[in-house]
């Protein structure tokens, strides 16, 4: 429920996790892949057996420029790894190697578009790191640790190039954190360095939300939201936290820094006891490590081959279609089939992308846009079951528009007279019924021509001519 703006403010900063595509991992050569049987992606270095020494990724280094240039940050011209010490099952070293007080990437903003104009998110920072193995609780409830009957581990995943984007407490709502979410991913997309699905969690975010009342200018205590794995709950999980911090301080109360876990399910909030909870990661400089220092011809070259950011590119299709198609075109990949398909009518074509293509499971990328404009020209002149089937269709490899518009709705007055004309004949009750006042019967007259007709006919002319016969 969202909260009394008169009364409420919520302040809520982003931490993001984004895995890196790359072909092998952070530091050494194993496959970097998701989804093999557990515990086959491994090799001396990331089981950290005794005497192996890591080697930095270039790849990996690189993307994370990459990255840090499109969120508008400082790149380092010399960053450095740390050891980030903890005790825990899914790190056989005994610390990640991270980035602490000297990361690659510094002091960025992104741009997030909204209904009532742009609004800018600071960056703190964003630094390479490498992702720790993956535990799976199993026999408990809802694959947590609490009274899960046994912890796996599967190491695949560890060691794999990882970076974290901070942002600074510029987030005033749940909605506006899943629409900066869906930027983020579809730019990462883009920038061809993840395919941050956060099912598989190649994109993750925590959130740290607190509130204060409106026009106060300091910042209460904060709690940390985590493993919120899609943008759904990442909405629902602030909204979740804000209510029971307002709802604590209406009532007297105050708000304890504490590490939460949302329960989509039940909707509820309980504090989160893990590992997390150990704040000293005694940090010190990864001695296997030379520091980072790009050059900066390299960091120039990443700087203009970064494409167009689509955050400018809804800011372009507003006007045309307005903010809401905008949003879902570009955060969804198809502004660009949408830029390719002819038509007068804009926001039709628009919402055919959105609504049906999307719905068919076509990939955008393979659709003959002159194909698909003939389609969407002809929308209203074809029964409904054929615009779907021609869309569903609209990928496959020759797919012309032809076939399908010639199964166009019967238009023609002259045989959809003739229908109707058989159709009162023989119900000559509800034509009585009708005329004497019972115009909800119309409908009626309606689902018995189109039933006749196959659903082929233009049920507008239906509509139309049914009237006219009727009023005699
Ligand atoms: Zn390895």
């Amino acid at each position: 429920m969202p909260l009394d703006p008169t009364r409420w403010e919520p302040v809520i900063g982003l931490e993001i996790h984004v895995q890196l595509k790359t072909k092998t991992k952070m530091f050494c050569r194993c496959e970097n892949v998701w989804g093999e049987a557990p515990n086959t992606r491994t090799c001396p270095v990331c089981l950290a057996h005794p005497g192996t020494l890591p080697v930095p990724n270039r790849q990996a280094i690189e993307w994370a420029i990459r990255l840090g240039l499109a969120l508008d940050c400082e790149i380092a011209p010399r960053s450095l790894f740390h050891r980030k010490n903890y005790f825990y099952p899914d790190l056989p070293k005994g610390y990640q190697i991270s980035q602490y007080d000297s990361p690659i990437a510094t002091r960025g903003r992104f741009s997030v578009p909204g209904p009532d104009g742009d609004r800018e998110m600071g960056i703190v920072r964003a630094h390479l790191e490498e992702d720790a193995a993956k535990t799976i609780h199993v026999g408990g409830e809802g694959g947590r640790i609490h009274g899960a009957g046994a912890s796996l581990v599967d190491f695949n995943r560890g060691g794999t190039p990882l970076v974290e984007i901070v942002t600074e407490p510029d987030v005033r709502s749940a909605e506006e954190a899943r629409r900066f979410l869906g930027l983020l991913r579809q730019t990462v997309v883009e920038l061809g360095i993840s395919d941050a699905e956060m099912e598989k969690g190649s994109l993750r975010c925590d959130a740290n939300v607190s509130v204060r009342e409106t026009g106060e200018t300091g910042y209460r205590t904060k709690t940390e939201l985590k493993n919120m794995n899609s943008f759904k709950f990442v909405a629902d999980g602030i909204d979740a936290e804000l209510a029971r911090q307002v709802e604590l301080y209406e009532d007297g109360g105050e708000v304890v820094q504490e590490t939460l876990h949302f329960d989509p399910r039940s909707g509820r909030i309980s504090p989160l006891r893990s590992k997390e909870q150990a704040h000293d990661y005694r940090y010190f400089p990864e001695p296997d490590l030379v520091p980072v220092e790009p050059s900066p011809e390299l960091v120039g070259r990443l700087r203009d081959e970064l494409p167009e950011l689509p955050a400018a590119r809804i800011r372009r299709l507003e006007e045309e279609i307005g903010f809401d198609l905008a949003l879902g075109l570009v955060t969804s990949g198809r502004d660009e089939l949408f830029a390719r398909v002819p038509g007068d009518d804009r926001r039709a074509t628009a919402n055919v992308l959105m609504n049906q293509l999307a719905g068919a499971g076509v990939d955008p990328a393979r659709v003959n846009a002159d194909e698909l404009a003939k389609l969407i020209a002809a929308r209203d002149a074809i029964p409904r079951a054929a615009f779907d089937e021609a869309l569903a269709a609209s990928g496959d490899e020759g797919f012309t528009a032809e076939r399908y518009l010639a199964e166009a709705a019967i238009t023609d007055e002259g045989e959809i007279d003739a229908v109707i004309d058989r159709i009162l004949a023989a119900n000559e009750g509800q034509v009585q019924a009708y005329r004497s006042g019972k115009e909800g019967l119309l409908g009626f007259f309606v689902g018995q021509v189109m039933r006749e007709t196959q659903g082929k006919a233009n049920p507008k002319v239906v509509n139309e001519r049914l009237r006219e016969r009727l009023r005699a």
